[in-house]
C-alpha cells in the first residue's frame, strides 16, 4: 500500500486519524488486556495468531487487523467512490423521516444530547476488556458518525470543518473501519442504562449497521441469512 505505517498506539488514536491509510489503526496487543478475576487470575492465553493471507485476501481489514464481519476491498479507485457514494446515500435515508420513521427520533436524540461526560466507557464490556482502547470507547464510534454527519448533512458543513471538530476524511477507508467498529459492539446497552442524558450509543451502532446492510449489502451472513430474511420469509428466525 502507498501510505504503509505503523499501528498506532490506543492512545493515538484520535477521531480525525479514522480515515488515514495505514494497514491497521490500531494493534491488538494481549498484553494490552487486563487479567481475568479470580480463579482464573494466572489463565494465560497464547498469542492471537495473525489472520492468514487467504482469509485477509480481499478483505479490509484496516481497523484492528481482525475481521467479525467481512468487509470486501473494491478493487479499483471508481468502486471505492461509488461504495462512498452509496454510504452517504444510506445515511440521508437513516436521516429522514420517510425512510427511518421507526427509529430516527431516538437516533437524533442520541446524536444531539452526548455531553463528553464518559460515563458510558466505565460501563461498556468491550471496552474495558480492551484495556481501555480509545478505538472501542462508546463514545468513539459514535463521534465519528457525528462527526461524518455534521461534515456532510449540515450547511457549510464540509467548509466549517476545521473550526466544528467536524474534521474527518470520509473515504474507503473511514467506512471499513466504521463497518467493523459497528461489530466492536455487542449491543448490550450497558451504556445507555449509565449515561445521564439518555443517549443510546448501541442504538447508533444498531443503525451504522443497518445501513451497512441496507445500502452497502455488508452484514454477518449468517445474521443476514440466518436471522434477518428467515424471519422476514417465515416469520421466525429459527424456520
Ligand atoms: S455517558 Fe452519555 S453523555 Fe456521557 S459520554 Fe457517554 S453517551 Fe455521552
Ligand atoms: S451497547 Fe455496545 S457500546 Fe454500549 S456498553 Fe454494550 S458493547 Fe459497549
Amino acid at each position: 500500500m502507498l501510505y504503509r505505517r505503523l499501528a498506532m498506539s490506543s492512545k493515538d488514536i484520535k477521531i480525525k486519524d479514522f480515515g488515514k491509510k495505514t494497514d491497521k489503526l490500531y494493534n491488538l496487543d494481549l498484553k494490552n488486556l487486563p487479567g481475568l478475576p479470580y480463579p482464573y487470575e494466572n489463565w494465560q492465553d497464547s498469542p492471537i495468531p495473525e489472520l492468514p493471507e487467504i482469509k485477509k485476501k480481499g478483505k479490509n481489514i484496516t481497523l484492528d487487523g481482525f475481521l467479525n464481519i467481512a468487509v470486501p476491498e473494491p478493487e479499483t479507485e471508481e468502486e471505492k467512490e461509488a461504495m462512498v457514494a452509496k454510504f452517504l446515500e444510506g445515511l440521508r435515508k437513516l436521516l429522514s423521516r420517510e425512510n427511518n420513521w421507526t427509529f430516527l427520533k431516538p437516533l437524533l436524540l442520541s446524536l444531539d444530547n452526548c455531553v463528553k461526560c464518559n460515563t458510558c466507557s466505565d460501563a461498556c464490556p468491550i471496552f474495558e476488556m480492551s484495556g481501555g482502547a480509545e478505538i472501542y470507547r462508546p463514545l468513539f464510534r459514535s463521534d465519528v458518525f457525528r462527526r461524518i454527519i455534521k461534515k456532510h448533512f449540515s450547511p457549510g458543513g464540509k467548509l466549517t470543518a476545521k473550526f466544528t471538530g467536524a474534521d474527518i476524511d470520509l473515504n474507503w477507508d473511514t467506512i471499513a473501519r466504521l463497518a467493523q467498529l459497528a461489530y466492536r459492539c455487542n449491543l448490550c446497552r450497558r451504556c445507555a442504562q449509565t449515561c445521564p442524558m439518555g443517549v443510546d450509543n448501541g442504538l447508533i451502532a444498531r443503525e451504522i449497521r443497518k445501513l451497512f446492510s441496507q445500502e452497502l449489502n455488508i452484514a454477518p451472513a449468517e445474521l443476514h441469512g440466518e436471522g434477518t430474511v428467515k424471519q422476514l420469509d417465515t416469520g421466525s428466525s429459527t424456520g
